[in-house]
C-alpha cells in the first residue's frame, strides 16, 4: 500500500514533528565527519517550511546512557543544518519539558527547531506513552523521515504517530525513495533479478538469503561467509572465517536453493589480513595455515557476466576484506559491474551498511540506482519483515 507523502500533508500554518536521522559521525572535537544523513532530510524539511509550516525536528545521536551527554548532543548538526538551508535553526534544550513547549509556541511558519537527543530519555527506546504523549503534544501533524531506524518501535518512531492519530501521519520523501526501491523494485522485480550477498556471516543473512531466493534467478555468496558454505560442500577452508554451528543450515540453503545459489569457484588467499599481505589464488579448497580474504578474480569475472545481464540486482555485503587493498578486487569488480548495468537501464540498489561504505569509496555511489541510508533498516527490509512504525502512517 502506497503511503501519504509529506508533500500531501497541509502543513500551511501547522507544527510539523519529522523524525529525521541525524545520527551522524563525528570526530572527538565534535566536527562532522560525513553529513550524508543530514542532506538526505533537506528535501522533507524545504517541503513543510517553503510551504509555511513549521519543521520541529526529532532525531537521536549515538547511544547515551539514558541522560544528557555533551558529546551526543545534536548542537553540530543543528548548526550544520542552518548552514544547509542558509536560515538560523535553533537547537532546544531537550526534546521535552516546560522550556521546549515555550520556545516551540514562539515558532512561526517557515521556523526549524531541532529538538536535543531523544535518547537523552530512557523512555525513548522503550517507547514510553508519557514520552511520546510529551512530544506529540509539540505538533499538529507528523512525518517519519529516519530510515535507519524505521525498523525500531521507539516513542519517536512509533508512540508519536501513535498519539496524533489517522489523518495527520505521513512517510518523507527519503522514505518515500527507501521504499521505492527496496519495496517496490524489490517485491515485482525485473528479471533477471540478481541478488549478491557477503559480509563477514552467514548467521547475520540466513533471513535475507532465504527470501531472496524465492525472489531472484541467482544469489551470488562473497565475502567470509562463502566458506561456511564451502564446509557444507566437504570443501577445506583453511584459517578462514566461518562459522561451523552454521555448517548444517549452509547444507539446507545449499538444498533449497536448486542451484540458484552461485558459490565463488576461486579464492585470494594469504596469512595475514594486512595491506601488505602476499596473497595467492587457489581453486576449491583452501589450503591449510592460509586465510580467504576475497573471491578469486575466476570468480569475479563470473559474478560480472551474470550481473551484466540483470534488470534488478541488489547488494548487501562486501565480497572480501575490501578495507584492505589486496582483498578489493572482488568487491570493487561488483561494484563496477552494478555500474555498468545501471548504465543499460537496469534497477540497481545497494542495500546499505558496508557495501554502502565500499561503493562511496570507489567513488561509484551516484552510478547506481540507489544507495539505501539504512544498515540494519534495509537487511531487515530484505528479510521480508514489515516495518510498524511505517504501516501505521496514513495510506496515500
Ligand atoms: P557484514 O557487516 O556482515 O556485511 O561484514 C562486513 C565485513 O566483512 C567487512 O568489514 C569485511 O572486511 C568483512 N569480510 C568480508 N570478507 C571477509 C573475509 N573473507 N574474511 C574476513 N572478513 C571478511
Amino acid at each position: 500500500m502506497e503511503k501519504k507523502t509529506v508533500d500531501a500533508l497541509a502543513v500551511s500554518g501547522k507544527k510539523v514533528l519529522v523524525r529525521v536521522d541525524f545520527n551522524v559521525p563525528l570526530d572527538e572535537y565534535l566536527a562532522i565527519t560525513d553529513d550524508r544523513r543530514i542532506i538526505a532530510a533537506l528535501p522533507t524539511i524545504r517541503s513543510i517550511i517553503s510551504r509555511g509550516g513549521i519543521a520541529i525536528l526529532m532525531s537521536h545521536l549515538g547511544r547515551p546512557k539514558g541522560g544528557p551527554e555533551a558529546r551526543y548532543s545534536l548542537k553540530p548538526a543543528a548548526e550544520h543544518l542552518a548552514k544547509l538551508l542558509g536560515q538560523p535553526v535553533r537547537l532546544a534544550p531537550d526534546c521535552v519539558g516546560e522550556q521546549v513547549r515555550h520556545m516551540v509556541s514562539a515558532l512561526k511558519p517557515g521556523d526549524v527547531l531541532v529538538l536535543e537527543n531523544t535518547r537523552f530519555h530512557k523512555g525513548e527506546e522503550k517507547n514510553d506513552p508519557q514520552l511520546a504523549d510529551e512530544l506529540a503534544a509539540l505538533g499538529d501533524l507528523y512525518v517519519n523521515d529516519a530510515f535507519g531506524t524505521a525498523h525500531r518501535k521507539h516513542a519517536s518512531t512509533y508512540g508519536v504517530p501513535e498519539k496524533l492519530g489517522a489523518g495527520r501521519r505521513a512517510i518523507g520523501l527519503l522514505i518515500q525513495k527507501e521504499l521505492q526501491f527496496l519495496g517496490q523494485s524489490l517485491e515485482h522485480p525485473q528479471h533477471p533479478f540478481i541478488a549478491i550477498l557477503g559480509g563477514a556471516k552467514v548467521s547475520d543473512k540466513i533471513a535475507v538469503i532465504e527470501n531472496l531466493l524465492t525472489k531472484a534467478d541467482h544469489v551470488l555468496i562473497g565475502g567470509a561467509m562463502a566458506y561456511t558454505f564451502f564446509m557444507a560442500q566437504g570443501k577445506k577452508v583453511g584459517n578462514s572465517l566461518c562459522e561451523k554451528d552454521k555448517v548444517p543450515l549452509a547444507k539446507s540453503l545449499l538444498e533449497k536453493a536448486g542451484g540458484k545459489l552461485v558459490l565463488p569457484t576461486d579464492t585470494v588467499v594469504a596469512t595475514e589480513m594486512t595491506d601488505q599481505a602476499k596473497t595467492s589464488v587457489v581453486s576449491g579448497d583452501i589450503p591449510d595455515g592460509m586465510e580467504g580474504f576475497d573471491i578469486g578474480p575466476a570468480t569475479a569475472k563470473h559474478y560480472a557476466a551474470l550481473i551484466s545481464t540483470a534488470r534488478t540486482v541488489v547488494w548487501n555485503g562486501p565480497m572480501g576484506v575490501f578495507e584492505k587493498k589486496p582483498f578489493q578486487n572482488g568487491t570493487r569488480v561488483v561494484a563496477e559491474s552494478m555500474a555498468g548495468v545501471t548504465a543499460h537501464g537496469a534497477t540497481t540498489i545497494i542495500g546499505g551498511g558496508d557495501s554502502a561504505a565500499a561503493i562511496e569509496e570507489f567513488g561509484l555511489a551516484d552510478k547506481v540506482s540507489h544507495v539505501s541510508t539504512g544498515g540494519g533498516a534495509s537487511l531487515e527490509f530484505l528479510e521480508g519483515k514489515g516495518f510498524p512504525c511505517l504501516d501505521l502512517l496514513d495510506n496515500a
